[in-house]
């Protein structure tokens, strides 16, 4: 048999871009680019490096005038097809892949801040981020505000003044506080700022922070995206003019790049994104509804219940869910908790979150640990406090589990 011909063998037409597909046909085709062997799934391009046909054309790809890779911490072909295909489903101009979520929220905020700008940013979120803001941007001569995320006269007092970047996580982590985007976004651009959504526990299946106000969005790939506990990874979305400016040179230069395997990993995850979260958000209400029944628990947090101090917005800001994530406090403190979790049968011990398998975890002692016992008050994690992250098991099953476990 003669070698294979490296032309042009396979499938490589698209829907005209005025079809305006369905995000369930974009998460499957969205950003898909074959190469001349027509392969159906999406290649792996595990190469650091691209040749030139000459140096004529070496220095036109380095100019700009023509499309070609030039080097995988800038681009590479399979990291490409990930974020086509997540700016497809956003709704976004531009995505960048990251290492990691941690790398896409450093970067999201670090390419636009100087020593002197201020920042604001929404008081509960995730541990490392809260880190971010008030520990290391402090180093460098950069200023930082919180604000509880239901304190309207909060917002209004804190972009009062020129702000460069409002940094929201809203549901946050790990009690699902519900900051009001739309009202925040507004303020925000009176006073010039750009308003950055960390939108990993919604997903974008139920959340688009951008048709609401917000400027950038960022994930954390790791959880919902893989959500099969495998890489991780991160993204940034944001219009041309965000990534031209600011993301694009930080990111060639500080190069926190995404890598080929974890992007092929994640563009095949896509494709099952919108039934994956579905299915755990109607598995959460579920069970959210069952331990707001159960005696020994104390408190409950999920936004699609009607207790959830948040709910009405919630619902119209989520499309009508809640979410995967519950939040919840066991009465009896840190060894109610503790006897809790070592029970538990079905549902994992994990501090990851997002994934196929139920994941329980105590913030206090291990996400959260690392914020002193005022800022964890704050948050409204307490030494009973638990955050379950609902996984793809059957939703009976998993109360089944519970229920056990609080007997
Ligand atoms: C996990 C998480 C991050 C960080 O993502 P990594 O992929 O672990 O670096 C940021 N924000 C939120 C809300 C998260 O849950």
């Amino acid at each position: 048999m003669s070698d294979h011909n490296w032309g042009d063998q396979g499938a490589n037409h698209r829907p005209d871009p005025t079809w305006d597909l369905d995000p369930q046909t974009l998460a499957v085709r969205g950003g898909l680019s074959r190469t001349g062997f027509g392969e159906t799934s999406e290649a792996l391009f595990l190469n650091s490096g691209f040749t030139y046909a000459s140096a004529e054309q070496a220095e036109a790809s380095f100019a700009e005038e023509i499309d070609h890779f030039l080097y995988s911490r800038f681009h590479n072909p399979t990291v490409s097809m990930f974020e086509n295909r997540l700016a497809a489903l956003e709704g976004a101009e531009r995505c960048l892949g990251t290492s990691s979520g941690m790398s896409a929220m450093f970067m999201s905020i670090a390419c636009m801040v100087s020593a002197g700008d201020r920042i604001v940013a929404s008081a509960a979120m995730f541990s490392s981020c809260h880190v971010v803001l008030t520990e290391i941007l402090p180093k460098w001569g950069i200023t930082v505000e919180l604000v509880k995320s239901d304190n309207h006269e909060g917002w209004k007092n804190a972009l009062s003044q020129p702000t460069k970047v409002v940094f929201i996580e809203t549901p946050s982590n790990p009690l699902l506080e519900i900051t009001d985007i739309k009202f925040v976004s507004d303020l925000a651009h009176k006073v010039g700022a750009t308003v950055v959504v960390d939108n990993v526990m919604a997903s974008v299946v139920l959340q688009k922070p951008l048709e609401l106000g917000a400027d950038v969005v960022m994930y954390s790939t790791t959880k919902h995206i893989d959500g099969q506990g495998r890489v991780l990874g991160g993204a940034i979305l944001g219009s041309e003019e965000y990534f031209t400016n600011y993301l694009l040179p930080f990111n060639r230069h500080t190069g926190p790049t995404m890598s080929a395997f974890n992007a092929w990993v994640l563009v095949k995850s896509l494709e099952t994104l919108n039934m994956r979260v579905n299915q755990m958000v109607d598995s959460a209400q579920a069970i959210a509804e069952f331990l707001d029944a159960h005696p020994k628990i104390e408190l409950v947090r999920h936004p699609g219940l009607k207790s959830h101090p948040h709910h009405a917005l919630a619902m119209t800001q989520m499309s009508g869910k809640g979410g995967s994530m519950i939040g919840f406090e066991v009465k009896g403190g840190k060894s109610a908790a503790f006897e809790l979790m070592n029970k538990l049968r079905v549902i994992d011990i994990s501090n990851n979150l997002g994934d196929s398998k139920s994941l329980i975890t105590h913030p206090a002692s291990s996400t959260h640990r690392r914020l002193s016992p005022e800022v964890q008050a704050e948050m409204g994690i307490h030494a009973g406090t638990l955050r379950l992250s609902v996984g793809l098991e059957a939703a009976a099953d998993l109360v089944k589990d519970l229920q056990q476990a609080l007997a």
